[in-house]
């Protein structure tokens, strides 16, 4: 989506980098360096997206088979060694995607829809806000269910929640929700079998953009970026580039 050059984008990533750490904001968004090379073929990363990518083929398809096949080929491409069959990892996103599957036929809607994007842009506030929704389902005319799904062990309950009410945004902007509407936004841990739960009205989602606003303020008057070494720093792309990095944090440390 093009961002329109004179409104601040916020994206769910943006600001999830700049509360967590706001030298790993300033090396994306503001350093101006080229992002550092990825190793795709780390096992988190892989069966995070290879499970992403099937649960969004069962919605479209609504076919297990068709997903289950699809999820297969992705973990034998050779790229994703590190989750080729005969592999843990290969069993471990298998078992994550049959959770998924449960989940799915858990849910019963009139109609269901994959990763929506979409783009709310506030101009007299100088701020536009982006944003994928993994799934969105129709129960019935007035009631609407976002979703989206998480595969990792580890969940800040706090950005899980700015995620969901940016997903209700999203979802209210491009299926044209009216007032009436009332949307629950679930963070859908499959892994862990747990599910975040919000209920939402349109309200709600004035109030997200407010906020988003203030954070677009914050975000544009702020001038020094101080490292915040944690978890995070783990899966940071820049950490061989940032002396602060320290890639031997405890996660119970933050506990
Ligand atoms: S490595 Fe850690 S401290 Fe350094 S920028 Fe990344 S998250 Fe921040």
């Amino acid at each position: 989506m093009s961002e329109s050059p004179s409104l601040f984008r916020i994206t769910p990533a943006k600001l999830r980098s700049f509360h967590t750490c706001m030298k790993q904001y300033w090396f994306r968004y503001l350093s101006g360096q080229s992002w550092p090379e990825r190793d795709d073929n780390e096992a988190p990363l892989v069966i995070g997206k290879a499970v992403h990518r099937a649960m969004h083929i069962l919605t479209q398809s609504q076919n297990e088979d068709v997903a289950r096949q699809q999820l297969d080929i992705y973990l034998r491409m050779p790229k994703h060694s590190c989750a080729a069959p005969g592999t843990e990892s290969y069993d471990e996103a298998r078992e994550l995607f049959e959770k998924g599957i449960q989940a799915h036929r858990s849910l019963d809607a009139e109609e269901s829809w994959a990763e929506r994007e979409t783009l709310a842009p506030w101009p007299s506030r100088g701020v536009e806000v982006s944003a994928r929704v993994d799934r969105v389902d129709r129960k019935t005319s007035s009631h609407y269910v976002v979703i989206d799904w998480k595969t990792g062990n580890y969940e800040d309950e706090d950005q899980t929640d700015i995620q969901l009410d940016i997903g209700h945004v999203a979802a209210r902007r491009t299926l044209r929700l009216g007032r009436e509407v009332h949307v629950t936004a679930i963070g859908w841990n499959l892994r862990k079998d747990e599910q975040r739960v919000r209920e939402l009205v349109r309200a709600d989602a004035q109030a997200t953009m407010e906020l988003m606003a203030a954070n677009a303020d914050r975000m544009q008057r702020t001038s020094e970026f101080p490292a915040t070494p944690g978890p995070a720093c783990k899966f940071c792309d820049w950490r061989s580039q940032c002396p602060e990095s320290d890639v031997t944090w405890d996660d119970n440390e933050g506990s």
